[in-house]
């Protein structure tokens, strides 16, 4: 899926580090020496209009935040114009989450959940990413327009957390060693108030020689006790990039007075690290007044009586929470339009009024 070769026209010989954090950015970085490459996001006012804009639980706040992060990481390497979106269905409180991310770089997020359960999960003290999760799947789509340029990689989620989903992914479905790591964090400033803040990081093992991408297996949880596990000698590059990210806080993802050139040489400084050109990120819904009119003229007749309150057809955009008000009789399809719609539709599927 993840095309990790990098434009080699996005590199950069020499560039000094920036003092403080570049929010809204990824910052992709390559550690040669090691055969590493791996991509930093820093979000601030685009991950902070997300989630002030739903108000959600912070416990949903804060999931919703890191899929952001992980969406925004994986979505980066698109080469081509398209979508990446990350969603969730699972039975927990939270039942869906969706990240929707279009190139270049901009963003939309919700969620969909119980809030009785969530409410009961924050009393209880134990609303952990993974709780709220609870099982299901997560999946993960890349449209690039036409019809057989659409990929969905699926993985399971069984109550851990969105990192782990993502290691089982690319070691399933891209066969490519790699880490991740997110978080999300609450800033307070005076003056400023409180705003949320993400950072991710993705690590990956790229040797030129295929051999040394071996990976061991997830230990089978149920095979009978004493079962040895599946024992692989793991490249020593990749051990050591391992033990690298595995020391990155999560404080340090967040950091604002942190940049990110800083982050990639204090952990990768000894190997020797290069930095490629940084791509802006920021929120940005797709709605339009223009998409919700078609969408309403494409429903039946009934479906648009059923939507009449107060004389006016109200639609609340689910990820950006704009309104859109019509009046009934502007959504009738237009006579004419609707018999071309009709007669399309018939010729494609071969019945009426669907
Ligand atoms: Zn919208």
């Amino acid at each position: 899926m993840t095309n990790p070769s990098l434009d080699p026209s996005l590199d950069i010989p020499v560039r000094a580090p920036s003092a403080t954090s570049a929010d809204d950015t990824v910052l992709p970085f390559e550690i040669s020496a090691l055969d590493l490459r791996g991509r930093l996001v820093r979000l601030g006012p685009a991950v902070d209009d997300i989630l002030a804009r739903h108000n959600y639980p912070k416990p949903v706040a804060q999931l919703l935040g890191e899929a952001i992060a992980l969406t925004v990481l994986l979505g980066s390497a698109l080469k081509m114009e398209g979508r990446f979106i990350l969603q969730t269905q699972t039975d927990g409180p939270v039942r869906m989450l969706v990240v929707d991310y279009r190139t270049p770089g901009k963003i939309r997020a919700c969620a969909r959940f119980d809030k009785k359960a969530v409410a009961t999960m924050i009393e209880a003290g134990n609303a952990t990413s993974g709780a709220l999760l609870g099982t299901g799947h997560l999946a993960m789509t890349i449209d690039q327009g036409s019809a057989n340029s659409r990929y969905q990689g699926l993985v399971a989620l069984t109550g851990g957390r969105l990192e782990d989903a993502a290691h089982e992914y690319f070691k399933s479905s891209e066969q490519i060693p790699t880490r991740v790591r997110l978080a999300v964090a609450e800033e307070f400033s005076q003056g400023k108030g409180q705003h949320w803040r993400a950072g991710g990081m993705l690590l990956q093992f790229l040797p030129k020689a295929p051999e040394r991408m071996k990976v061991a297996d997830i230990h089978p949880g149920d095979a009978p006790e004493g079962t040895p596990g599946h024992v692989v000698e793991e490249d020593d590059s990749w051990l050591e990039g391992q033990s690298l990210i595995g020391t990155v806080e999560d404080v340090e993802l967040v950091d604002p007075a942190l940049s990110s050139e800083r982050l990639v040489y204090r952990l990768f400084h000894e190997r020797g690290v290069r930095v490629f050109k940084s791509l802006d990120i920021v929120s940005q819904c797709s709605c339009s007044r223009d998409n919700v009119e078609a969408m309403l003229k494409s429903f039946s007749q009934d479906d648009r009586d059923h939507m009449v309150e107060n004389g006016k057809i109200s639609v609340t955009c689910e990820f950006c929470s704009s309104n859109y008000l019509f009046d009934p009789a502007d959504v009738v399809p237009d006579p004419a339009e609707a018999e071309k719609e009709s007669e399309e539709q018939g010729e494609a599927s071969g019945k009426h009024g669907a």
